[in-house]
């Protein structure tokens, strides 16, 4: 009698919770979550947003895992989705599709990177490149004089764009901001640790030029004093031209480069044939614009370094 009783009531409960459940899956899977909707616009920024945020956000990116960020477009259900972001984490002067929408759009908070880093020209980071080939006369169709986006490959200029990410955040959830903090502290500090790994790991090399097909290593070469050489340009999509590459076949001659660099998510075809028509090696240096599988920003920044450090042969 009174097992009896215990099972019935053990087979009515579900029943009876069930409705209650279905209002407390509705409200979670909509907008009404208590975390704080963060959208960016690509990944270190992405990761920057999961990694200050922690369990109190949801970070969503715009452009998708693996796809090359520079050209991105959006669909009217993402530009929707800037609209309605807690905040939108981008980079203007990077992605076009991003610019345009977020002037179309009008989130709660909008944290554009760019104001808080102080973005160089190629020229001022000493790189040489394909755009130094274009003729004045003809500066207004190219590149030349452009501030170069790839910020985040310097590490050292990562802590600025966590501070203002993390300020944001404290502002969307006040609640939150001590969390928040501690966090961006414990970033910061990874990246400490990776620039000291940069600066020792590429103190003393027999080369400092590294030749690229996309030029987007120019803050990395700025802050270890080395010099990069581009093959196609700040976008990895533009071709190079025949003069450009004889240009590049010289400083490698005359230079001893012993490797060119491609990166994986656009096509290497130009940067292989290169190296071996020059009889030299080709390898992967990764401009973290994107990343596939267990990779993270701080796993292939290792390995761009020791990519570096073979190809630079240093000590
Ligand atoms: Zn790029």
């Amino acid at each position: 009698m009174f097992t009896s009783g215990r099972r019935a009531l053990l087979r009515l409960a579900p029943l009876a919770v069930l409705p209650v459940v279905l209002t407390g899956c509705a409200q979670s899977a909509g907008s009404d979550d208590d975390t704080v909707h963060v959208l960016a616009s690509f990944y270190p920024l992405q990761m920057i947003a999961e990694q200050v945020g922690g369990d109190r956000v949801t970070v969503d990116s715009l452009t998708p895992p693996g796809a090359e960020p520079h050209d991105v477009e959006l669909s009217p259900a993402q530009v929707s989705r800037i609209d309605r972001a807690d905040l939108v984490v981008y980079l203007s002067g990077f992605q076009a599709a991003v610019d345009e929408a977020i002037e179309q759009t009008s989130p709660e908070r909008v944290v554009d990177v760019a104001d808080v880093e102080d973005l160089l020209t190629l020229e001022q980071e000493g790189t040489e490149s394909h755009a130094d080939e274009i003729d004045h006369a003809d500066e207004d169709s190219h590149d030349h004089g452009a501030l170069d986006p790839h910020f985040w490959l310097d590490p050292s200029r990562m802590p600025a764009a966590v501070d203002a990410v993390t300020d944001a955040l404290s502002q969307a959830d006040p609640e939150n901001t001590d969390e928040y903090r501690a966090n961006a502290d414990a970033l910061n500090a990874r990246f400490d640790d990776l620039d000291q790994r940069y600066t020792e790991g590429l103190a003393s090399c027999d080369t400092r030029t590294f030749v690229t097909s996309h030029e987007a290593f120019g803050y990395l070469a700025h802050r270890y004093d080395l010099h990069q050489v581009g093959i196609s340009g700040l976008d990895p999509d533009a071709e190079p031209s025949p003069k450009r590459l004889a240009a590049v076949e010289d400083i490698v001659r005359e230079e001893g480069v012993t490797t060119i660099f491609f990166e994986q998510l656009v096509s290497p075809k130009v940067a292989r044939t290169l190296a071996a028509d020059l009889g030299i090696d080709a390898a992967v240096l990764d401009p973290i614009e994107g990343v596939t599988g267990d990779a993270d920003y701080f796993s292939i920044a290792d390995d761009n370094l020791a990519a570096l450090r073979v190809a630079l042969s240093c000590s």
